[in-house]
């Protein structure tokens, strides 16, 4: 317990009493912590910008045994983005990011992959306009990656043979990939060009995959979001408030 230095990125905040706001941010050494900012909302606030949402900030605070709010003593920018929050669909994609952060992420557990990949997938959106669509396959199927929920399609969970584009998975109602022999029942087969996707998301950095699957299909992007979709929601239990069902 104590004061904690850590890099940060603010996901969204909230305002508290009068003077003061919440910040929700991802730290690198502290997972998710909600924090105070005492008087963040004056005019003269120590704080500046550097609390609005995500913004990559190098924070202080200080952490209170059996409190839930930590309280920010200092934060400082290492990256703004303003810019980014203020197209529409960029802001969309961002505000659901900070959403289902919220929710996957436990609280106070450090995870380095996925402090990274939010960092990155952030970097990708800013780098690479156009590509949020494919900036949000690659978020969600690695948010759920990193918290057990996203299937393995590299092999069968059978007869473990090696799955790929020549042999895509066919996943079950319970989402196992399976090869074609082992397939029993209803499953949805990948196409294979979503199979290819989906492999790609783990040897690529978002901006590189935002690249390589400029020219994706329709159908394969669709397919890949009917999955990660389905799979966020079982999570949850609810459809994320701030998902956009947005035409193509
Ligand atoms: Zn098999």
């Amino acid at each position: 317990m104590g004061l904690v230095n850590t890099d940060a990125i603010v996901l969204r905040t909230y305002n508290l009493a009068e003077a003061d706001r919440i910040a929700v941010c991802l730290t690198r050494s502290a997972g998710l912590v909600r924090a105070v900012a005492r008087g963040a909302r004056r005019m003269k606030s120590r704080f500046g910008a550097a609390l609005e949402p995500f913004t990559l900030i190098r924070m202080a605070f200080y952490e209170k045994e059996n409190r839930e709010l930590v309280s920010i003593s200092n934060a400082e920018i290492l990256k703004s983005h303003f810019d980014l929050a203020a197209q529409l669909e960029a802001s969309e994609v961002l505000a659901y990011m900070g959403e289902l952060v919220s929710e996957f992420a436990p609280p106070h557990e450090a995870n380095e992959k996925l402090f990274r990949m939010v960092v990155a997938c952030v970097e990708a959106l800013e780098t690479s306009p156009g590509s949020t669509r494919l900036v949000s396959r690659y978020f969600e199927v690695w948010l759920l990656r990193l918290a057990g929920l996203f299937p393995d399609v590299r092999s069968c969970a059978e007869c473990g043979r090696q799955l790929g584009e020549s042999d895509p998975a066919c996943l079950d109602v319970e989402v196992s990939p399976h090869c074609q022999k082992c397939s029993r029942g209803p499953a949805t087969r990948l196409l294979p060009e979503t199979q290819r996707t989906v492999m790609a998301t783990q040897r690529l950095p978002p901006v590189d995959f935002a690249v390589t699957f400029k020219e994706l299909s329709e159908q394969s992007e669709a397919q890949l979001a009917e999955l990660t979709h389905r799979l966020i929601v079982r999570a949850l239990e609810r459809r994320p408030r701030t998902l956009v069902a947005s035409p193509r």
